[in-house]
């Protein structure tokens, strides 16, 4: 679209950081390690405490410790990339780190019985619901699985090798063949993400994977009808008719993702398919964190092209699109070199 997001937030990916708090287990299995995570909020800073004598500090957007609450998660993670949809600009939040470590609550929780539980998958389309009352607007989703380089239709399990196709001309992008609903109201969606859930159980039990090894992916899909002209042009010209040939379509569309576990291939010792699993998924993430180094550099080349993950998050990051990344991680030292790992991903060069 031609229109462009003026605000100094675009462009850039908005990094936050949330620290889980010790399971019950881990209280108990875990006691012989301190915990290695130090959150300093007022400074939006995280020390990571290497050992007695040294550790290390990373900056970010947020700072989440143990107690934050999801809808503080939500607020300030996901909110304004809401809002920004909900302009016409397209957008993508991200949760990224070791499987366990909170992604799936961070992002995907239904809250079923607490709705205070609830991440941020639902209350991004509590809001844009609520956002787009006017009934010429509509909202649709599509829910896919990324699995070794294969799209996989969470709402339609039988389709399981879906293309993406790039118009040449328009820049735009589509998932040819994906499963596109039409939503009426939150209860839909709740009773969507239910059946989603349950055919990625049913698939990742079928290929004998686990959820931890492939991207959930919901795409929202935004279209507004908006007034051709602004209220100031309108002004000047007295007795303007007002009908729907004053009106355009503004389109956006949201991308929020449950990444694949980030821990390390060397970790797991793999072989065989497990092997083949974790090269796609280091090649996925990999380039992700090369395409964020890139926005964060300015680059006019953001290597988009690499994997599938980063084609389909293409045209909703960059440019006037607003990007949310969320970093999960815990609290024990027994995680340390993983930790380590995870919160270098998408940190600035300093
Ligand atoms: P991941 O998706 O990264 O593998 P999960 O979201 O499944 O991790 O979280 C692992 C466990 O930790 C779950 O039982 C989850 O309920 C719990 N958990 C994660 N984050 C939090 C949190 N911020 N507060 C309370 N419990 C959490
Ligand atoms: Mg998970």
């Amino acid at each position: 679209s031609s229109h462009h997001n003026k605000d100094n937030e675009s462009g850039r990916v908005r990094l936050a950081v949330r620290v889980r708090p010790r399971s019950a287990e881990e209280v108990i299995s875990d006691a012989d390690f301190a915990d290695c995570v130090e959150l300093q909020p007022e400074l939006k800073r995280l020390m990571l405490r290497k050992n007695n004598w040294s550790a290390e500090s990373y900056k970010f957007d947020d700072v989440f410790t143990e107690t934050a609450s999801q809808r503080r998660v939500y607020e300030a993670v996901a909110k304004p990339v809401v809002e920004s949809v909900l302009s016409g600009y397209n957008g993508t939040v991200m949760a990224y780190g070791q499987t366990g470590t909170g992604k799936t609550y961070t992002i995907g929780r239904m809250g079923k019985d607490d709705a205070a539980e609830r991440g941020i998958m639902v209350r991004s389309l509590e809001d844009i619901l609520s956002g787009t009352s006017s009934s010429s607007d509509v909202v649709e989703i599509s829910y896919l699985q990324l699995y070794m380089e294969s799209i996989q239709d969470l709402l339609a399990p039988e389709k399981v090798n879906i293309h993406i196709n790039d118009d040449p001309k328009t820049g735009e992008l589509s998932i040819h063949g994906a499963t596109l609903v039409k939503l009426r109201d939150l209860d839909q969606f709740l009773e969507l993400m239910r059946i989603g859930e349950a055919n990625r159980h049913a698939a990742n039990t079928k290929q004998n994977t686990e959820s931890s090894r492939s991207h959930a992916i919901l795409m929202v899909f935004v279209r507004r009808s908006v007034p051709q002209k602004s209220e100031d042009e309108i002004g000047v010209v007295p007795n303007l008719p007002r009908g729907n040939d004053l009106c355009k379509v503004r389109k956006s569309k949201m991308l929020i993702v449950d990444l694949a576990g980030s821990e390390r291939i060397d970790k797991t010792g793999s072989q065989g398919h497990l092997l083949e699993e974790a090269k796609f998924i280091n090649l996925s993430l990999t380039s992700l964190g090369k395409c964020i180094n890139a926005l964060a550099e300015n680059s006019l080349h953001i290597p988009t092209r690499d994997s599938k993950l980063t084609r389909l998050l293409c045209d909703s990051f960059g440019g006037s699109a607003r990007t949310s990344l969320i970093v999960t991680i815990g609290p024990s030292a027994r995680h340390l070199p993983e930790t380590s790992s995870t919160v270098m991903f998408g940190q600035r060069a300093m």
